[in-house]
């Protein structure tokens, strides 16, 4: 699916250079889950955004699906996010105004799909996420949890191979959090590939692998908790 190398990045603050992606090497597989833990300033947010293409890295390779993505145009680099790639964030980043169905049918508006049409499509993905009662009410008369459902559906509306989650359950209390990661459960067994920035250690138990970064740096990655399932021709072997 992806691969880093030696990935390095950098910010400029002030006269000070802060180096917040040292040497970052991953590979990640279609259909992987893959936590991504690590204290707050390690650099987990600015590594998601450099894998959704929201954000530049100043040397290495970052390959997705074989092409090397680097130096591209925003058009170029719009043209994969919407090809690849769906978001979730803390604090849902729904427009305000618009309601659920039209919150999720916005990357349809983005491509230009008619309103009728794009809004029947966002429909589907309400009822997907359980919210098909909801599609006429604002974010500002949802739960924390519903308007997470619903960032969750738009996510999905424009059919990602790949689900880029910055601490989706951070701002959700245990057991809404525990509703959300067994949707993300059920959206990667579809064989969606999920990468999740997350503090929490029972949240990060629903991944397969656990990428943890200190300083910029990967110091662990784990494919341990849950083992990959055995490979029927080896086992016979
Ligand atoms: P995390 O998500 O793990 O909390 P971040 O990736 O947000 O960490 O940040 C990593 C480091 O980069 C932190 O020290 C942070 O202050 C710094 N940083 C993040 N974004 C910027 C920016 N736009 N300009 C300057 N420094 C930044
Ligand atoms: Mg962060």
């Amino acid at each position: 699916m992806l691969t880093l190398h030696k990935i390095n990045k950098y910010y400029q603050v002030g006269t000070h250079s802060l180096h917040v992606l040292r040497d970052v090497e991953v590979e990640i597989d279609r259909g992987e889950f893959v936590a991504i833990m690590g204290a707050s300033g390690s650099g987990k947010s600015t590594l998601l955004n450099v894998l959704g293409i929201l954000d530049e890295y100043d040397s290495g390779e970052y390959l997705l699906d074989g092409t090397l993505i680097k130096n591209l145009s925003e058009r170029k680099a719009a043209d994969y996010r919407n090809r690849f790639i769906g978001f979730v964030f803390q604090s849902f980043n729904l427009l305000p105004f618009k309601t659920a169905v039209e919150n999720v049918a916005l990357p349809l508006f983005y491509q230009k799909v008619a309103r009728r049409k794009r809004n029947r499509i966002a429909m589907q993905y309400l009822e997907r996420v359980g919210l098909a009662d909801w599609a006429d009410h604002t974010p500002a008369e949802m739960s924390g949890g519903q308007k997470q459902r619903v960032a969750i559906a738009r996510a999905l509306i424009g059919n990602p191979r790949m689900i880029l989650a910055d601490e989706p359950t951070g701002a959700l209390d245990t057991e809404t959090s525990a509703q959300i990661m067994a949707l993300l459960g059920e959206i990667h067994r579809e064989g969606i590939t999920i990468l999740m920035v997350t503090h929490d250690t029972e949240v990060a138990a629903h991944a397969q692998r656990t990428i943890r970064l200190r300083d910029g740096k990967i110091v662990t990655d784990d494919h341990g908790v849950h083992p990959p399932a055995a490979d029927p021709v080896a086992a016979h072997a």
